[in-house]
């Protein structure tokens, strides 16, 4: 018998055009790993609320989902409560959201296992204990007693899976569980997820929008696209012959590095030059302040139509370090802008300068004001510089530049999707035609294929602009296709800086190679043979002595835990590597 029977599952909302899942029929069974891949508004995250009993009271639902032999849907609540953490769990893509802030790990595990009754009260301690034991986290007995906003992404997100375990369930739902992650924390998580699988013979669904997530650790897949199945099969045989055009496009948007590809070359003019770069911040503790460096004595710079890549884990520094270019947050360290110097804060800035220097973010809806229509938004920078005669009509023409059409002019940023609403970010940022693009993460959160027209969108900009663009991303596809020079940087420091080719192929610093190492691959055969970088970034308040990689470095010798590496510059690169000359790190 399966473990959970999902029969002609059927999700409506009243003011929806169609059915968000329609006729969806599948099976899991026990200790097996189902992916379920699609893009966003393909159905996936409503098909596993369904299973968990948690679409929201105006939903109309049909069909039936059984755990073995009981019904989920239209269970009482005392029903769903015997299923919840004993049967099925779910984690979630967001753990800072799925934690309570106020109250520390422990006592949110602790209470888990009290309000289910999974064990005595006088044994909770140690079973928390004992599970964040089990999910890897160092130092249980302190990440006991901490605030989830002390924790990182991805220490967060092995809580939550801890949190799931708890009640020994069959079947564990992931939704999403590395999307907001590192590529190196991804693959820590996904490698917990299954030694746990091994470990419990327990079923896991995988939810997400990343075949290369799927690859190398689902047994089958299923492939939605607008609430229907349109796909279903063994992995590896969707991977080698997939038979749905929703798949094949899948497949082709799937972020790939390409080693071979050549590196195109930008022009000779220097416009920002920033030297002796310093982000320093304050933080409070109990009996007083402590120091951090985000960022420590970094130089960069960018030439006319160049793209600079800044990657790097969270806590690298490459946001505080842009942010601090934009005059965002203060910073020590001087920096020219088209031959002027370019002060410190925003204020002291010129009017010229401004409009040079345009940044996009991540999240594109949160950076749009959601009371202005799409045409004003992009006509605004033109108005606050003076330019009001044509500015609507010069708005228009760059919103039908990156594509956005004349129906959307007239309508407010929460009516557009993710993709459309980068679109406008960047025609918002580029309608003053600035020098240099900041772009912080700025295809993160969007699709495959979504990511794909957004960066060929920027590539189209910068060859008829010949803006430069500072790319800053943790995911290093996308700086293959994007990137002429790549900077990586680790706890506030550059560790290599190349051209794009000879960092991919030949990369010289441990921390690039891990980096490369650790990007997952949308190929079943190659992703189950991937290494993955041990430990986490270090804590920028007590940062390690010498080289701030040496305690997960592979190559470390004594000398790294002792002296800090110089960052050397050199005509093809720059590294900073004791051992950079004696390593051979190719591929
Ligand atoms: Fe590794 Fe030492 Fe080089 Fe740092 S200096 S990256 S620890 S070999």
């Amino acid at each position: 018998m399966s473990l959970l029977k999902v029969q002609n599952l059927q999700v409506r909302y009243p003011r929806s055009d169609g059915a968000v899942v329609e006729n969806l029929s599948f099976s899991i069974q026990k200790g097996e790993c189902l992916g379920l891949v699609g893009e966003s508004g393909s159905g996936k995250t409503q098909t596993a609320m369904a299973i968990m009993g948690l679409l929201p009271t105006n939903a109309k639902i049909g069909g039936s989902v059984l755990i073995e032999q009981t019904e989920i849907l239209g269970a009482s609540t005392a029903t769903l409560n015997q299923i919840r953490a004993r049967r099925i769990a779910m984690v979630f893509q967001d753990p800072l959201s799925a934690l309570n802030p106020y109250i520390c790990i422990g006592s949110q595990l602790q209470r888990i296992l009290l309000e289910h009754k999974f064990c005595p009260p006088n044994e909770a301690v140690q079973r928390v204990l004992a599970m964040l034991t089990k999910v890897g986290l160092p130092d249980p007995d302190r990440q006991f007693r901490v605030f989830p906003h002390q924790l990182s992404g991805g220490m967060r997100q092995r809580v939550m899976i801890g949190a799931a375990l708890l009640g020994a369930p069959d079947l564990l739902i992931a939704d999403e569980p590395t999307t907001a992650l590192d590529v190196t924390v991804q693959a820590q998580v996904l490698t917990l997820l299954a030694s746990i699988r091994e470990e419990t013979d327990a079923a896991l669904l995988l939810i997400t929008h990343d075949l290369s997530v799927v690859a190398g650790h689902c047994d089958r897949l299923l492939v939605m696209d607008r609430g229907r199945l349109v796909e279903e099969g063994k992995t590896a045989k969707i991977f080698a012959s997939p038979s749905s055009d929703k798949m094949k496009a899948l497949l082709a948007v799937a972020p790939r590095i390409d080693r071979n590809a050549p590196t195109t070359q930008a022009g000779d003019d220097v416009v920002l030059d920033a030297r002796d770069i310093s982000v320093g911040f304050k933080e409070r503790r109990l009996g007083g302040h402590k120091n951090l460096h985000a960022v420590r004595s970094t130089d960069i710079s960018l030439r006319r139509g160049e793209t600079l890549a800044i990657v790097g884990e969270s806590g690298s520094g490459k946001t505080s370090l842009v942010r601090a270019l934009v005059g965002l947050i203060p910073t020590t360290g001087v920096v020219s802008f088209l031959g002027d110097r370019l002060a410190a804060t925003v204020g002291a800035r010129t009017a010229l300068q401004h409009r040079n220097l345009q940044m996009i973010f991540q999240d594109p809806l949160a950076s749009l004001n959601p009371a202005m229509r799409i045409v004003n938004i992009v006509a605004e920078p033109l108005i606050v510089h003076g330019e009001n005669t044509q500015a609507q009509a010069t708005a228009t023409a760059m919103l039908a530049r990156v594509g956005i059409s004349s129906e959307y002019l007239y309508r407010f940023p929460h009516e557009l999707s993710g993709g459309q609403a980068q679109r406008v970010a960047i025609a918002r940022a580029l309608i003053l035609k600035p020098a240099v693009l900041i772009c912080d993460e700025a295809v993160a959160a969007l699709d495959g294929t979504v990511q794909e027209e957004i960066l060929n969108l920027l590539q189209a900009e910068q060859a008829q602009s010949g803006v430069a663009i500072v790319f800053i991303t943790h995911d290093l596809a996308v700086v293959r296709q994007l990137g002429h020079r790549v900077a990586v940087m680790y706890m506030g420091r550059l560790c290599e800086v190349a051209d794009n080719d000879a960092l991919f192929s030949r990369p010289r610093h441990p921390y690039t190679r891990a980096l490369l190492d650790a990007v997952p691959v949308p190929d079943p055969d190659i992703q189950s043979t991937h290494r993955s970088l041990i430990g986490e970034v270090g804590s920028i308040l007590s940062p390690p002595s010498g080289c701030p990689f040496h305690p997960r470095c592979e190559h470390a010798i004594v000398m790294c835990s002792d002296r800090l590496p110089d960052f050397r510059e050199e005509p093809f690169g720059s590294v900073a590597c004791h051992r950079a000359d004696e390593l051979d790190l190719g591929y």
